[in-house]
Formats: structure tokens, C-alpha cells, sequence
């Protein structure tokens, strides 16, 4: 029987690879552009999300135009980020695995730039680049572009968000002028156009649903609040929804901050991913997402672009974003290959006008969605927990041992009894939280919430009477015990022990109260402290931020990651056909389960929580 692969005009080799992978059947914009793409003498835009398989579709008539007899550079792939950048690397070496004498290589920043330049002077037919990294190599004469034929610009709208503009022109002016452009991008503003007209030749448009729109399989909501309501409101959205795996958006690195704070107080399992962290800790909180061992990624827009994670199920916009365009790529995050998605914005009632131009742009109507009520949440709780239950594989082997035991514990009750005493050992926790649970929905005319003070969720702690409570960026992620912390302080900003009160030793982050008299001095004597090459920042807490090393570098996207072919669920459109197989598939969601409500965070109690997040390439290059 003919493969669907083989049949778009794809080699054995590579099919072969792909079956590996689990890609039974192509995606719709695989069908799509690998039969114009294998053609190999046309320029070509795609308007793509991410998620949808694009990486395949340019990735697998790469492999069967280049001629890898010769070692010298003939495709270079464009993308914005690291994380982009490794994955679409090794998409491409797993295509091209059965192929001989393939060899890609991933140019980035962040990394050792000796090791690429070794793997580039050994001989590469396949160059997967982030803008900075290449430039560098392209200056330092270690690469030679003349016998490039395909230049892929992938995600160029974000390339351009993040200003690679001018580097994305240097570099091509090094590859030939007859090198046919392909240019992936999730919306379509007028710079990508501009880029498209500029660097392209009658190129063959292809757009998968209409320009600008996001993910068919996204559904969007709003809910509209009181300011002062927004936390607890999101809050109970993570609580009706027992199996959440989300990423929450949040404008500020300190909004990001203080809701997974709040969050993992509140005994949530969730972390923060902001440009604040090194690369290595962005790298482990990543991780952490991907492996499913954490529920709730609080991010800023520039950190989570292109969190490539298959099977989140919500994202929710803490706040809105500030560029409409964003609102795309953040709903992205979810509905990727294949599955449905919910993407939920928690607005106040001034911002409908902002859900309004959404709507325009996605074309796309939100669903206007009531917040449930506390009983609601509980009702869902309990059934989560039923049929948790019902599902739980049983370790007969090990139980079988214990059961006498048990059975005699349970011998005076009656069925009827141990299942509601089991029941009721989470349900009264949600019972006794949301008993007198107000209605937290805000009419779209609510003007209540004038005067209050902004969006900021209430903090947890607060300061001592004489203290002033900081925020530091180094916590146990760093090896920092109380101690140490106390000591990197004292030492570092030229006060005595004396002066520390409170430490609250976190993650990837930590507050200590020291005495109102001594904060200016601290500040002075923190600038320019950097602790293992990354400076170290304090800041009020619930403050605007107080730097301590000038620049700031700039954060850089983050993502990558997530492989698997999804689960066998129909592309689009109600077509019965099936692409994935789950080969390669991420976990189920084993995170869920329910939230502690002792108060306790993971650290309390004792769990050491990972953290990360971080910058990557600077924006320009220096
Ligand atoms: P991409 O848009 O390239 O990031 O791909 C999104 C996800 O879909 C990745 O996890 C791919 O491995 C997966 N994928 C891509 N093409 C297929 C396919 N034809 N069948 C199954 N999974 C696929």
C-alpha cells in the first residue's frame, strides 16, 4: 500500500524516518506545500501557525532537494530562537536519519560557538540558525553560503518582533541571489510582507485558514472580573478544570512573578518563566512543563514565545497583551497538532473593546464565559476525583498483602460508607474553601472597580513593621540555603546580619525584609553584582523594578522542545483521516490531581522546586 508520504513525492528513506515518528498521514499544510516545495524553483510563504506541522513540511523536501554527495552548506534555516532553533535541528536529523551522509547543524546562542564551528568545518549540508549566532560565525569568515539554494525564514513574524531585521538582511546578502526563500509565519504584518516583497520573487502564497487567524481547533473565552477579583478568579478556573495544563500570560516579569508566587503559596503546582533567569534555569522550568511534573507555566509574552509543548489545554491571559498580534501567538501554545484548545482571557470591563479587535483579527468570536460558582467547583472536583478513582490502575502484586489488613479496618462500614469517607477526604477540603465563595463575575458594565488599585494580585506576606520586604533573583535553584542567602547579602550589599529580617528562600527567586534605613545603601552597593555570570537583581516587592546591572540584555524566546506525533485524532475539518501515532508522544496528563489546600508550597514541604527560565541570544549584537 502507498504511504500518503510517498505519494506527495517523499523518498523511502524519509518516509521510513517519518513512520518512525509516528506521522501516519500528512498534516493539511504538509499536503499542502511539500508538493510545491519539492519543486525546488519557486519562492514560497506559508501562513502558518506553529504546531501545525510546519517544521515537516519545509523540513522533508529540504531533504530531497539537497545533494548531500557535497558537504558544503546548501539550506539555511532561519528561526528566532534557541529553543526553535535545536528543535527544528533535530526534526530534521530524525527526517533524515536513513538518508546518507546527511548532516545539520544547529547554530545558536548561549553555546559554545567552538563546538559549532568544529561540526560546520567538518562539513554540513543543513545549517538550523537563530540571526545572532550566524551573524557571528558569517564575521568570523567560518562559513561559506555560496552554494546556498534554500533559505527558510522560519516564524519570521517573531523574528522581526524581536528585532533581527537587519541581521536577517546581512545574512542573506552572504547566500546567492538566485537561492529560492521560503518564509514561514504565524500572521502576516506589513514588515513580512515588506520581507516577503523585498527578498522574494513571485512567491506561492499558502495560507492555512485566513491571514491572521488562529488555530481552528482553539476555542476562545472571556470572563469578565473586578481588578481586585482577577486572581482568585483565575484561581477558580484552574480549580474547575482538575486536569489544566496551561500557560498563563502575564505583561510583566513581576506580574509573572508575583502570580506563581501566589500560585505555589496557595499550594498550586506551577512556576515562572521569565527573561529574569539564566538560560539553564529557563532550560529547567522548561523541563519541568514538558515532563509534566508542573501544571502552570506563568510567563511573559517573550519568554513563552514558541513554547512548542503538545497538549496544553488552556492558556489564559492574565492580562491581555499589549500588541493585538501577540494574542495569536499566545493562544497558539495551545491546539497544537491536532488537539483542541481553550484560550480564556480574564478581563475588566473596560478591555471588552480590546476582546472586540481580537475578534477582528483572529476571525474568530469569544464566547463570553461565566465564572463558575463555588459550588460548581466543588461538584467538579468530586467527579474528577470519582473518576480518578474508577480509573487508578491497582498494583495487585503489592496491595495483595495489605488488603486483610484493610478490609478489617473497613469491615463495620458499608460500601455505601467507604466510598463517601473516600470521597470526602478531598471533597471537604474544596467544601470548607469555597464555602461562602462569592460570585466573582463583574457585569460589562461595571464601573465598581474605579479607584482600585491595579491588577496586582494580593500578596501573601507582608512586610514586618520597620522592614521592607525585597525581591532577589537567586533562590535554592542557585544552591542558596537561608544561610547562604543571608550571607550573599550581607556581604555583597555592606550590611550587618542585624538588618535581615524574614527570608523567604524560593525557587529561581527569594524575598528577605531588611530594615527601611539600610535599603538605599543596599541598592547602591547590588549594582553590578552578578552571581555566576548573571547579574543579580533586587527589587521592592510589588515595586517597579530596581536593576542592578545595567543594559539588561533583553529577554529572548523560549520554547522548542516537545516532539511526538499527538494522539490519532483527525486534522481539521472533521476529515477522518488520522495523522500521529504517538511513537514519540508526550505524557498524559499525570499532572492534575488536587491542589493542596494546607497552604503549603511544594518547598515547604521540603520538595526542592526547580526554576529557570533565562535570556538567549542578545537582541542586537554588540
Ligand atoms: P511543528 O508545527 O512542526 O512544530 O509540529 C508540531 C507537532 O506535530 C510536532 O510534535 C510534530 O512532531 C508533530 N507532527 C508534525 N507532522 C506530523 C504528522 N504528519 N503526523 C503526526 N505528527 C506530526
Amino acid at each position: 500500500m502507498n504511504n500518503p508520504f510517498k505519494l506527495l513525492g517523499i523518498s523511502d528513506d524519509v518516509v521510513n524516518a517519518v513512520k518512525d515518528l509516528g506521522f501516519e498521514n500528512p498534516t493539511p499544510i504538509q499536503e499542502q506545500a511539500i508538493p510545491v516545495l519539492l519543486e525546488g524553483n519557486n519562492d514560497f510563504v506559508g501562513l502558518a501557525q506553529t504546531g501545525t506541522g510546519k517544521t515537516a513540511a519545509f523540513g522533508l523536501p529540504l531533504i530531497e532537494l539537497i545533494d548531500f554527495k557535497s558537504n558544503k552548506p546548501q539550506a539555511l534555516i532561519l528561526c528566532p530562537t534557541r529553543e526553535l532553533c535545536l528543535q527544528i535541528a533535530s526534526d530534521i536529523k530524525n527526517y533524515s536519519k536513513n538518508t546518507p551522509g546527511a548532516s545539520v547543524v544547529a547554530v545558536y546562542g548561549g553555546a559554545n560557538i567552538m563546538q559549532q564551528l568544529r561540526e560546520i568545518r567538518n562539513g554540513v549540508q543543513i545549517v538550523v540558525a537563530t540571526p545572532g549566532r550566524m551573524l557571528d560565525i558569517i564575521g568570523r569568515k567560518a562559513i561559506d553560503f555560496t552554494n546556498v539554494k534554500y533559505v527558510v525564514l522560519d516564524e519570521a513574524d517573531e523574528m522581526l518582533n524581536m528585532g533581527f531585521q537587519e541581521d536577517i538582511n546581512d545574512i542573506l546578502s552572504t547566500t546567492p541571489d538566485d537561492k529560492k526563500t521560503w518564509l514561514f509565519s504565524a500572521t502576516m504584518p506589513p514588515e513580512v510582507r515588506r520581507i516577503a516583497k523585498n527578498y522574494m520573487d513571485n512567491p506561492t502564497e499558502l495560507t492555512m485558514g485566513t491571514k491572521n487567524t488562529g488555530n481552528v481547533n482553539i476555542e476562545h473565552e472571556y470572563y469578565i472580573v473586578r481588578a481586585r477579583d482577577k486572581y482568585a478568579a483565575l484561581k477558580r478556573i484552574v480549580d474547575f478544570n482538575p486536569e489544566i495544563f496551561a500557560v498563563v500570560f502575564c505583561k510583566t516579569k513581576m506580574d509573572t512573578q508575583d502570580v506563581a508566587e501566589n500560585l505555589i503559596k496557595d499550594g498550586y503546582n506551577a512556576d515562572a518563566l521569565h527573561g529574569d533567569l539564566s538560560q539553564q534555569q529557563r532550560d529547567k522550568v522548561m523541563q519541568r512543563f514538558r515532563d509534566r511534573n508542573m501544571q502552570l507555566l506563568i510567563a511573559t509574552d517573550v519568554a513563552a514565545r514558541g513554547i512548542d509543548v503538545n497538549n496544553v489545554t488552556h492558556v489564559i491571559n492574565y492580562s491581555l497583551p499589549d500588541e493585538i498580534e501577540s494574542y495569536t501567538h499566545r493562544s497558539g501554545r495551545t491546539g497544537r497538532a491536532g488537539k483542541t484548545g481553550i484560550s480564556i482571557c480574564i478581563i475588566n470591563s473596560k478591555e471588552i473593546g480590546k476582546i472586540r479587535q481580537i475578534e477582528r483579527i483572529i476571525g474568530k468570536q469569544f464566547t463570553k464565559a461565566e465564572l463558575p460558582t463555588g459550588f460548581d467547583v466543588c461538584e467538579k472536583q468530586l467527579f474528577s476525583l470519582v473518576h480518578k478513582v474508577h480509573n487508578v490502575e491497582v498494583n495487585e502484586s503489592q496491595i495483595e498483602q495489605y488488603i486483610p489488613r484493610i478490609m478489617d479496618e473497613f469491615a463495620e462500614l458499608t460500601k455505601e460508607d467507604v466510598i463517601k469517607r473516600f470521597a470526602s477526604l478531598e471533597f471537604n477540603r474544596f467544601l470548607e474553601y469555597y464555602k461562602n465563595a462569592p460570585d466573582l463575575n463583574a457585569s460589562a458594565d461595571d464601573r465598581g472597580e474605579r479607584g482600585l488599585r491595579g491588577d496586582r494580585p494580593e500578596r501573601g506576606s507582608r512586610n514586618s513593621e520597620g522592614y521592607t520586604r525585597l525581591f532577589i533573583n537567586l533562590g535554592s535553584v542557585d544552591d542558596f540555603t537561608r544561610g547562604d542567602l543571608l550571607s550573599f547579602v550581607c556581604n555583597n550589599g555592606k550590611i550587618s546580619g542585624k538588618s535581615i529580617g524574614k527570608i523567604d528562600l524560593k525557587g529561581v527567586y527569594s524575598f528577605f525584609e531588611v530594615e527601611d534605613a539600610t535599603v538605599d545603601s543596599l541598592f547602591n552597593n547590588f549594582k553590578g553584582i552578578e552571581f555566576n555570570n548573571r547579574g543579580v537583581r533586587i527589587e521592592k516587592s510589588g515595586d517597579a523594578p530596581v536593576s542592578t546591572r545595567g543594559g539588561g540584555g533583553g529577554e529572548r524566546r523560549s520554547g522548542g522542545g516537545g516532539y511526538g506525533g499527538g494522539e490519532r485524532k483527525s486534522y481539521g475539518g472533521g476529515e477522518r483521516k488520522s495523522y500521529g501515532g504517538g511513537a514519540r508522544r508526550e505524557g498524559g496528563n499525570s499532572g492534575g490531581g488536587f491542589r493542596d489546600f494546607s497552604g503549603k508550597s511544594r518547598d515547604d514541604r521540603g520538595g526542592r522546586r526547580e526554576g529557570g527560565s533565562g535570556t538567549g541570544e542578545r537582541r542586537r549584537r554588540s
